[in-house]
């Protein structure tokens, strides 16, 4: 257990900008007037949503289903009344419909006592459909053993972020249970609960909750062990590639899924929802966020509702101490910067940050120096000023070749870049023109078929 594991090669120590919030307990934010609801998947698919105009939706109910085995419920995260639908921007670029609800009625859940269902003498069907119903997974979620791997994911390296963290201080004896749920699931070999080195606070509510567990005798002997493995803090660790290499030594190939390789991740957050969705029978209606960055004038740890407007969020942290140059959804590196205050809070998002021109790198492009940089920290071990120039040229079929596919779009080199040269995106297009060369190439093999 004294063992830190590390990220075989490349990667950052990246100044965490978390002192202001990492040590906030989560709060519940005020409910929103209005939650706006993006009938749509993480990945961009859309949903059948299920009400109209004018409806009354418990708090809780289901309003969007998922039309294929990959998609997921959507339940109203407030009751109210349908005042509208209609299309909306969202992060990441996408357009999609939402429902707008007006907040009204009475509640199911909140301000009523929980109750705690017993859940292990539930079969193995009926936790899956409990997950399915709950919107927490989808039919492609893999929730079916055995696995060589469990992987509980407790990294959190992007700057400004500590929702995650949070929730490990605050939550384990939940987290642990959620665990206990995915091995009766997945009925894996092994549990590996990963954790950063420094998270000293989350290490010891690990220790807690499992010797609380012991002396409850909760698990039942059902024997599966859950080890706590730490992992130094060097950007992007947490990742589900880097973690399998690490734990697992192996590379997760492009177009090799982790079901394939006998291995599942799971974030502690969807840990969580687990727990919530099984034990308290509670769809996924909630998020918990970090609000940070130097414009917002009161950082916080908010458990807030899915689609609260980022508007409302403003008001909830005190307002703006200074216009932001940029607002973030997620991360400063995986995040994606929205243009409308309206944007609501989605299912998929860790934290919204509020930036001032001192927080974000923005100076002009230059010609590439030949540093090297980018190389020395990129931890598939690709050649990014290379990758860049092949794609910049339109050499799609030469930047397969040269492994573009491998690329996270973990953000490494373009940090690092001395002259600004937007490597990412360039990935980003990159891996868009690749994919359609790949179809067209399929497309054609087949009609010669
Ligand atoms: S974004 Fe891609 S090329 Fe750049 S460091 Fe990360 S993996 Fe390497
Ligand atoms: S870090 Fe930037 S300037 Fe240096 S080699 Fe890579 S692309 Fe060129």
């Amino acid at each position: 257990m004294n063992r830190v594991f590390r990220l075989p090669r490349g990667g950052l120590y990246l100044n965490s900008q978390k002192d202001s919030v990492k040590d906030l307990p989560i709060r519940n934010a005020v409910l929103p007037p209005i939650a706006v609801v993006p009938m749509v998947q993480p990945d961009g698919n859309e949903v059948s949503c299920l009400v109209n105009v004018g409806d009354f939706v418990p708090e809780g109910g289901l309003i969007g289903k998922g039309k294929g085995k990959h998609s997921l419920h959507i339940h109203a995260p407030i009751p109210g009344t349908v005042r509208d639908i209609r299309r909306i921007p969202l992060p990441k670029g996408i357009e999609a419909s939402a429902v707008f609800i007006e907040l009204g009625g009475e509640f199911d859940r909140l301000g009523k006592k929980e109750v705690v269902y017993p859940w292990r003498s539930l079969s193995h069907r009926e936790l899956k459909t409990l997950l399915i119903e709950k919107g927490i997974a989808d039919g492609s979620f893999p929730l079916d053993g055995p696995v060589e791997l469990l992987l509980i994911n407790g990294m959190e390296l992007e700057p400004y972020v500590c929702s995650r963290y949070r929730i490990l201080v605050e939550r384990f004896d939940a987290i642990l249970e959620g665990i206990r749920i995915l091995q009766k699931l997945l009925d894996p070999a092994r549990t590996l609960v990963v954790l950063e080195d420094r998270a000293q606070q989350a290490q010891k509510s690990f220790w807690t909750s499992l010797s609380k567990e012991q002396m409850q005798d909760k698990e039942g002997g059902s024997g599966k062990e859950i080890e706590l493995v730490q992992l130094e803090g060097k950007y992007p660790a947490g990742d589900a590639e880097q973690l399998v290499r690490i734990f697992f030594h192996q590379n997760v190939e492009p177009g090799r899924s982790l079901v394939e390789m006998g291995v599942t991740v799971v974030e502690v957050d969807t840990t969580l929802s687990v727990y919530e969705g099984v034990a308290l029978r509670k769809p996924l209606m909630e998020r918990i966020i970090t609000v940070g960055g130097k414009a917002i004038k009161r950082p916080a740890n908010l458990k807030v509702r899915i689609g609260t407007p980022i508007i409302d969020i403003i008001t909830e942290c005190g307002g703006l101490v200074h216009p932001p140059l940029k607002v973030v959804c997620g991360g400063p590196f995986r995040g994606f910067g929205i243009f409308d205050l309206r944007t609501p809070v989605t299912r998929d998002i860790s934290g919204i940050l509020f930036l001032t021109k001192d927080e974000i790198h923005s100076s002009a492009r230059t010609p590439c120096i030949n540093c090297g940089k980018c190389i020395e920290v990129c931890p598939e071990g690709l050649h990014p000023a290379k990758l860049f120039k092949l794609i910049d040229h339109g050499y799609f079929r030469e930047a397969l070749d040269d492994s573009l596919m491998r690329c996270t779009e973990c953000g490494c080199c373009s940090f690092v870049c001395p002259a600004r040269i937007p490597l990412v995106q360039g990935f980003q297009v990159g891996k868009l023109h690749a994919a359609k060369l790949l179809h067209a190439n399929s497309s054609k093999d087949q009609s010669h078929g």
